[in-house]
């Protein structure tokens, strides 16, 4: 016997996005709901994203951008799945908005240019949704947060499941799934400060509860460089990977991380971001290089998604050295750089705050930014660090720098940087800064269908199983800006409709 501790019909792991749209969804559709939250607060990363939700305009078009985006690791069947929900999230949106007045604003261009980042076919279908107020709020006191649209989208959400007034457990982790004798997942172990908790699940299991971003386990076995730090929540260290593979899922996408190249400083248990956020802008100058170990330039620093794919060329292994050559490498810069604006970013719930300097100086004072008169000295500074074991050649450096300021010159870049984006570094005082491969989120998960419902390795769904938001993402290829809030929307409400269709269990 079971033995259970609590009954619900249907139970939603994880209050972020994805979690309060499935539970909204599933209570309207007539569901009884119970939301578990291993946090002290909900939001996981969603509280902490930019806002831009995507949305597509044209089905027939995003099917070609998504297929394009997707590089043939998804199949067509729920590419086409994925566009016709993502068609219907403005008025889930607005939907939702109603509730609380949220003022919303549909954006189709940058410039010129059509919203969608990448230059596929299809381009032009896709464009974003932002929550950009909500009546009488200025912010959560537990959240810092660079831009008030994501905080403003968390806020929508949560006004929606606290107008429905569902059940809400937080401090309270899923720990393990049951199964019934026939494979069913009949409900879930949770763990809060009172103790252990057995719920019952009569329809379903929803499994929100985002991704392994602070996992080093994971992380270790799916990514290629090493370390990889993030500044996502401590919560998330992928216990809905481990419980749906305890029940029998496939994984995909496990490789496939949003991210960059970021800053990682002892004291912090979180990373912070570099301050180049959302689509590149080919006429905002970015201060700096990046240098590898030994003190060679090897990437393009602005890519078309600033926060995403520059931890790609990070993860080259060297069996000569042996190590990664790039894990940590350095952005240089000279005082121009230092007194163009922070270079960081900060992101994070309130525990871990730290509100970066508008001009760097607090953090060289700190020692996280090194400081020196000239290019020689610098190197020989980063070459004592124990991380860089004694790499860095400074004249290597020196060279790398020499080039750059010539490339700058004549605006023509070999690693492809556009002119726009280029600063010479040749005022005195050089500063430099171990970076690191930092994952804004992860990808991959559970895999499911069309239903969001989890498989097993053959294909089958495992019973009474869903899965919604970045965790099992449809994102396995290449990541679209805004793609996983408009993810959220659309896979919490697939999954929230078809659980609230499922026969109650006896
Ligand atoms: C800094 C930052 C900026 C971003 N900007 C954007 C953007 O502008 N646009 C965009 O589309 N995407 C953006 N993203 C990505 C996006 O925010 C996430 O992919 C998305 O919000 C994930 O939502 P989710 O509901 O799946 O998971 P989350 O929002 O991460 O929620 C998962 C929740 O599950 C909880 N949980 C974990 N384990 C358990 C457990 N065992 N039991 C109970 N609860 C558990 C976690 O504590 C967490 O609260 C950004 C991400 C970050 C970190």
């Amino acid at each position: 016997m079971n033995n259970w501790d609590m009954e619900t019909e249907v139970l939603v792991i994880g209050y972020g996005l994805a979690g309060a749209v499935a539970a909204v969804v599933a209570h309207d559709a007539g569901s009884q709901v119970l939301m578990l939250e291993k946090g002290k607060y909900p939001g996981g990363c969603s509280i902490l994203a930019g806002g831009g939700i995507k949305c597509v305009a044209d089905v027939p078009g995003a099917i070609d951008y998504f297929t394009a985006l997707s590089g043939g690791r998804v199949e067509p069947s729920l590419i086409t799945a994925f566009a016709e929900a993502m068609s219907g999230n403005e008025a889930f949106v607005r939907r939702l908005a109603a509730t609380d007045g949220a003022e919303i604003k549909a954006v189709y261009k940058v410039g010129d240019e059509p919203i969608a980042v990448y230059p596929f076919l299809g381009r032009e279908s896709l464009y974003e949704v932002r929550v950009t107020k909500v009546p009488g709020f200025s912010g959560f006191p537990w959240v810092i947060a660079s831009r008030l649209n994501g905080v403003n989208m968390f806020k929508m959400a949560m006004d929606n499941v606290e107008a429905r007034k569902l059940p809400l457990m937080l401090s309270t982790a899923a720990t393990r799934l049951v199964t019934n004798a026939q494979g069913e997942v009949i409900g879930a172990v949770a763990q809060s400060q009172e103790g252990e908790r057995r719920i019952r699940a009569r329809r379903s299991v929803i499994l929100a509860c985002g991704g392994f971003e602070q996992s080093p386990w994971l992380k270790h076995q799916y990514l290629q460089g090493t370390p990889f730090h993030s500044m996502a929540p401590l919560t998330h260290t992928g216990d809905g990977i481990l419980m749906a593979q305890k029940v029998g899922a496939a994984l995909w996408h496990m490789w496939h991380v949003h991210g960059s190249y970021g800053f990682k400083f002892p004291q912090y248990p979180i990373a912070f971001r570099h301050a180049f956020g959302g689509r590149r802008l080919a006429k905002r100058p970015m201060p700096w290089i990046v240098v590898d170990r030994l003190g060679k330039r090897y990437m393009n620093e602005y890519p078309p998604a600033p926060q995403d794919t520059s931890h790609r060329p990070m993860e080259v292994f060297d069996p000569d050295l042996p190590g990664y050559p790039r894990i940590p490498s350095y952005i240089v810069f000279d005082e121009a750089g230092r007194r163009r604006g922070p270079i960081a970013q900060p992101l994070a719930i309130a525990d871990y705050l730290y509100r970066w300097s508008n001009d760097n100086s607090q953090e060289v004072e700190r020692g996280w930014i090194i400081r020196r008169d000239n290019l020689t000295e610098l190197a020989e500074v980063i070459r004592t660090t124990p991380e860089n074991e004694g790499k860095m050649n400074p004249q290597n450096l020196e060279d790398t720098v020499a080039r750059w300021n010539e490339a700058v010159v004549v605006g023509m870049d070999a690693l492809g940087r556009l002119p726009g984006t280029m600063m010479p570094i040749k005022a005195p005082p050089f500063y430099a800064v171990p970076v690191w491969p930092v994952i804004t989120n992860t990808q991959g998960g559970p895999v499911h269908n069309e239903k969001q419902q989890v498989l097993d390795p053959l294909g089958q769904p495992i019973p009474h199983l869903y899965a919604a938001g970045e965790l099992g993402s449809f994102f396995g290829h290449l990541y679209e800006l805004g793609g996983n809030l408009g993810e959220c929307f659309a896979s919490g409400r697939i999954a929230g409709e078809a659980v609230a269709a499922e026969e109650l269990l006896p």
